[in-house]
């Protein structure tokens, strides 16, 4: 499967994760199977912005990798995604390719698994729910990641609810 990583921090944040799943489950030649609950994080950088609500994605796919990530970006724009905004500036919806089955890949355009998965408890937290044995290529699995990350990380993602 392929895992995609979601995050909104700005005009209804929830609304848009959900709407996300959604499209990505109107993607051409792919399936979802399954999408975690809803985490709340906040913003990485410590910079003002609201907190995010984050949650992962599994797809079964026939679209090579770079047709998909060019599909997240679609849908991305489609929920008013300002391009060209520094990175890790607040945004509507962020969709990171977090792993596209066994493969690795670093091209201009595409790093996957995507570099920042171990550190990311606002990922790992969603992956390990839906996928906790996942092997995540060239690194372990997704709960040893988790398991991993520096004590305090894991306090800073919690369940929206
Ligand atoms: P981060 O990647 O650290 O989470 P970000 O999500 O804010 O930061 P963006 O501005 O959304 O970064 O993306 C910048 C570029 O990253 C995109 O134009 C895309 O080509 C590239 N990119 C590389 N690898 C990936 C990936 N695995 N998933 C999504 N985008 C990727
Ligand atoms: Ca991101
Ligand atoms: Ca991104």
């Amino acid at each position: 499967p392929a895992y995609v990583g979601i995050g909104s921090n700005l005009e209804e944040p929830r609304r848009q994760v959900a709407s996300a799943i959604e499209a990505l489950s109107k993607l051409p030649d792919t399936r979802l199977i399954r999408a975690s609950r809803l985490y709340r994080s906040p913003p990485m950088d410590g910079t003002e912005q609201p907190d995010y609500i984050n949650a992962v994605a599994a797809l079964l796919t026939q679209l090579d990798a770079r047709t998909f990530l060019h599909a997240l970006q679609a849908i991305e724009k489609q929920h008013g995604r300002e391009p060209g905004a520094c990175r890790w500036a607040a945004r509507t919806l962020d969709l990171d390719l977090l792993v596209f089955g066994g493969q690795e890949i670093c091209n201009d355009e595409l790093t996957v698994p995507h570099p920042g998965i171990a550190k990311r408890c606002f990922v790992l937290l969603p992956l390990c729910e839906i996928a906790p044995q996942l092997r995540i290529p060239g690194l372990s699995s997704a709960t040893e990641l988790l398991r991993d990350l520096p004590a305090g990380a894991a306090l800073e993602t919690v369940l929206d609810q």
